[in-house]
């Protein structure tokens, strides 16, 4: 199902001064029924609020890393979605998060696996990034280095929700015999000098077994930014994005074929697909376009540009505006 936005007008690509921002909430089997129409409005309700994070950096001038870290931990901090604060249970009842970002500048990047206690493991892997010669920092060694450099942490109960908790409840009845319920959050941004960025977060997938770390915090798989190409943030059965090196892929295409954005991040979903693998992408080109494609029912997404409105959608549908 894709959904290509077209790019900026022959003038803005030749001013690029304008700044282009998408971010996801997520990808997979999201239900058309009655009890989900009506949080249906809650969830255009979280995206635009990490657009509007997100956009009023942007407009001030600011960087596309500030808003990419701003629209993310927004998502965060909504337990609606599966990342920081709505992150979902493994089977043992516990919660790991993962989070990435990468700056397209000079590609620094910084990410958390399995990290459990910061209040937004976004500003975890900025903290990563910025504060120490590593890229990815795992488990315990990633929660002492983000206490020594003052990283806010939560208490225990601000990630528990008695939803998170029966959806486990629900997962482990039907381990095996439903498909895997994804969830994780992501932003990508170009801002008016012409800076990519990109960051993702997630909980990883409900009722997984402790331990396995999926693409999210994977630079290349499921974040990507580099200035002569995309930046990119990914959704989806993470394994899969591991093994296409799924976000890198579409950066590749730009690169060496010459491909457009919207050609490049469809044709990596299809690849996806032909393997088994489902999910989305959100991507943006140096330019200020945006392609947002996925494979799967929806994709909780929706996109802010320059001097325009904000646009949020879920299944294969026409866009809300602000
Ligand atoms: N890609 C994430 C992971 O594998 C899950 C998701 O996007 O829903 O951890």
């Amino acid at each position: 199902m894709p959904c290509i936005i077209p790019g900026m007008s022959q003038a803005e690509r030749l001013n690029g001064t304008g700044f282009a921002l998408a971010v996801h909430g997520g990808a997979g089997t999201i239900p058309r029924d009655e009890t989900s129409r009506s949080r249906t409005a809650s969830y255009h309700d979280g995206l635009r609020r990490a657009l509007t994070a997100g956009r009023e950096i942007l407009a001030a001038g600011g960087s596309s890393l500030d808003a990419v870290t701003e629209a993310v931990a927004t998502l965060e901090d909504d337990p609606l979605f599966n990342a920081g604060r709505g992150s979902v249970f493994t089977r043992v009842g516990t919660q790991e998060m993962d989070a990435c970002v990468m700056d397209g500048t000079e590609r620094r990047a910084g990410a958390v696996a399995g990290v459990f206690g910061p209040r937004n493991p976004v500003r975890a892997a900025r903290a990563v990034m910025e504060r120490s010669r590593h890229v990815l920092l795992i488990g315990e060694g990633a929660l002492a280095f983000c206490r020594e450099n003052g990283v806010a942490f939560c208490e225990p109960g601000y990630f528990r929700s008695e939803t998170r908790w029966r959806e486990l409840q629900n997962a482990l009845q039907h381990l095996g015999r439903e498909p895997p319920q994804y969830g994780t959050v992501g932003a990508v941004a170009r801002d008016r000098r012409g800076n990519l960025a990109a960051a993702t977060s997630t909980g990883g997938m409900t009722g997984k077994a402790p331990g396995p770390v999926g693409d999210t915090p994977i630079i290349g798989a499921g974040t990507y930014a580099d200035n002569v190409t995309c930046a990119v943030s990914a959704t989806g059965h993470g394994e899969f994005f591991i093994r296409h090196a799924a976000a890198f892929a579409i950066a590749a295409r730009l690169r060496h074929a010459g491909q457009s954005l919207d050609q490049a991040a469809q044709a990596v979903i299809d690849e996806l697909m032909a393997a088994g693998g489902s999910g989305g992408f959100i991507a943006v080109d140096r330019a200020g376009a945006l392609a947002l494609p996925f494979s799967t029912a929806g994709m909780y997404r929706g996109y802010a540009r320059d001097g325009m409105a904000i646009r949020t959608a879920i299944y294969d549908e026409p866009y809300r505006s602000e």
